[in-house]
């Protein structure tokens, strides 16, 4: 019976136990020695205030925890439903390292949660991090660039990709604190602050109410590089700067969609380098184009705070070397490589001028590497995702390729500078499989005949005469037969979308996708049922494991399985932000209003904001 019993208990913690997300940090948190968050624990009903009894390893949370009860009365839903009483602490820190069990208690509600916090070596490893995120970076789209852009003779390829020498190598697991699926909020938040959070959460954890802005922050990568280093920050994509990878670096906020608050928040950690796309939401009401719901010109404050401004690839050119960049080269996303190199489809003929992955972050680092402190950078490869989601897997191959090569520049750097750790991963991953190739010359009149699968597949023919280490040209007579596990109702064309980005499937009245007409009358072209349900409107992220490489300083970090959460105590042991020295010129006594040293023995940290 008590076998029994245990195996029952066993079973219910493998599930994950339905109250515990009433206390943040969830339970099995890490936290960072000395790092600022937000304490809350949610009440089921309405409680008195001397009824809360909440202890941190025995010890009152009020003393374990710093000054003030945090008691709110009551919480309400979005239609003023009374959803229970709450204790919200902001700001708090812990000294020490260690395991900490929290436990609460109000009438006959009780909760437990157990933290660990880490500390990290005193001296750091590495002076320069360069993190490099392919977003849906899945097995199948390195496989495929290294068949693109180096090719293969004899089962062999005849070149390397940047990312296949990096020498060291961990699986990583994805999934949100609320799903076993993902996005790259919390993805990208779970590397940068060493949390799981919610699907489309940045930087905080998800609570019950229903303001975005209000949930309990925990401190970001890049804030925990300003209160410990003098080092610089920079982030480099091919997205809008203010969408969710980027965002995650500097941003605390329930929903990713916030974009005008994030850009408000990536000026108050003000990264010494900021390149990408997303104008439209830095420009005031007035300015046509402009997404803001206010009157703030971001682009006039950054410019006040020192930053030099780029809106092409001249302009980029013309301010290399300046400490701070703001290049702004699109309203929205940038084109695809695919289609800013070659094809010049999308908005390439609108913005002729925009730079490439491999050009900002040259720029970015030519920046950064003055500062004698060293400096973190970001760079992503964002549209990798974001060409996958509409299945256009010829456009995210290339955008693979243009990653890859800006592993090469960061290599190269590295190369010059070991003191350089450079990881590269991707956020999550995507349904795309390399199956064989698609070759036009096999008999059969229609397109599926000529899916070359096992020893009918042979090798692909794309060639790369300029040197340049891309496909002169993707619809090549032998190409990769590439396809994905999930997506909307569309036509399959068994060919490279030429003239312009896939658009799988259109919305109808009622609010569901069903197959794009346009693609019809491809010769060859059949329909394939969506999978998914009928409002989704394209491809959905996969829960498949991301591969993380790594080499450098600090790199033997990673290995066997790690969750992203984990990925984030490399980082910061590499940089030692745990270390209990205080910062030379950090003046003392700039803790944040509310902002309490928590823990016994206090490490003499002094927090800077
Ligand atoms: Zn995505």
């Amino acid at each position: 019976m008590r076998s029994r019993l245990l195996a029952l208990a066993a079973s219910v913690a493998l599930s994950g136990a339905a109250d515990a997300a009433t206390v943040m940090p969830l339970d099995r948190a890490t936290i960072l020695v000395g790092s600022p968050f937000d304490f809350k624990v949610e009440f089921e009903a309405k409680v008195k205030a001397d009824e809360v009894r909440i202890t941190v390893n025995g010890e009152d949370y009020r003393t374990a925890l710093g000054a003030g009860t945090g008691f709110v009365e009551v919480e309400t839903d979005k239609d003023g439903k009374e959803l229970g009483s709450a204790v919200l602490l902001r700001g708090v820190r812990i000294a020490k390292p260690g395991r900490y069990t929290v436990e609460a208690t109000a009438g006959n509600d009780r909760w437990s949660v157990t933290w660990e916090v880490f500390g990290t070596a005193d001296a750091p490893k590495a002076r320069n991090i360069i993190f490099l995120l392919g977003d849906g970076l899945s097995v199948a789209h390195r496989t495929a660039a290294r068949l693109m852009a180096k090719g293969m003779t004899g089962g062999k390829a005849n070149g390397r990709l940047a990312m296949d020498d990096l020498d060291r190598m961990a699986f990583i697991g994805t999934s949100a604190t609320d799903a076993v699926a993902t996005d790259s909020a919390n993805t990208m938040s779970a590397y940068m602050t060493g949390h799981k959070t919610a699907v489309n959460a940045l930087g905080v954890y998800a609570d019950r109410t229903p303001a975005s802005l209000d949930d309990p922050r925990v401190e970001t990568f890049a804030e925990a590089v300003r209160r410990q280093t003098r080092k610089s920050v920079g982030l480099v994509v091919t997205s809008e700067i203010e969408d969710a990878t980027p965002a995650a670096v500097v941003a605390h906020t329930r929903r990713r969609a916030d974009k005008a608050e994030i850009v408000e928040m990536l000026f108050s950690v003000k990264p010494e380098v900021i390149l990408g796309g997303g104008s439209a939401y830095f420009l005031p009401r007035a300015v046509p184009g402009s997404k803001r719901r206010d009157d703030k010109d971001f682009i006039a404050l950054f410019r006040e705070a020192g930053y030099a401004l780029a809106t092409d690839r001249d302009e980029l050119q013309a301010i290399a070397g300046r400490d701070r960049l703001l290049g702004l080269f699109h309203p929205g996303n940038l084109d695809y490589a695919l289609d800013r190199m070659q094809l010049k489809k999308g908005t390439v003929g609108k913005f002729p001028r925009q730079p490439g992955l491999v050009e900002m972050t040259r720029a970015a680092l030519d920046s950064l590497s003055r500062n004698p402190d060293g400096f973190f950078l970001m760079v992503e490869g964002s549209c990798i995702d974001k060409a996958s989601h509409p299945l256009d897997w010829e456009r995210a191959v290339f955008d693979t390729i243009e990653f890859d090569q800006a592993v090469a520049v960061a290599r190269q750097f590295q190369a010059a500078h070991p003191d350089t750790l450079v990881v590269v991963t991707g956020d999550h991953t995507h349904g795309m499989s390399v199956i064989g190739t698609i070759n036009d010359d096999l008999p059969g009149d229609e397109m599926r005949e000529k899916v070359g699968t096992y020893a009918a597949a042979g090798f692909p023919n794309y060639e790369d005469r300029d040197g340049d280490g891309y496909p002169d040209r993707v619809d090549v007579s032998r190409r990769l037969a590439l396809f994905g596990t999930n997506g909307p109702d569309h036509y399959e064309t068994f060919r490279p979308k030429l003239d312009g980005p896939f658009e799988p499937a259109l919305k109808t009245q009622g609010g569901t996708y069903v197959a794009n007409d346009k693609y019809k009358d491809v010769p060859g072209a059949v329909l394939v049922k969506g999978n998914i349900p009928k409002d989704e409107e394209s491809g959905v992220h996969a829960v498949d494991d991301v591969v993380l490489q790594a080499a450098g300083p600090g790199a033997e970090g990673f290995k066997g399985y790690m969750e992203e959460s984990d990925v984030y105590r490399v980082l910061a042991d590499a940089f030692a932000l745990g270390a209990t020295r205080t910062v030379a010129n950090s003046p003392a006594g700039q803790a944040s209003a509310g902002e309490a040293s928590a823990g016994k023995a206090s490490a003499g940290k002094t927090p800077s904001k």
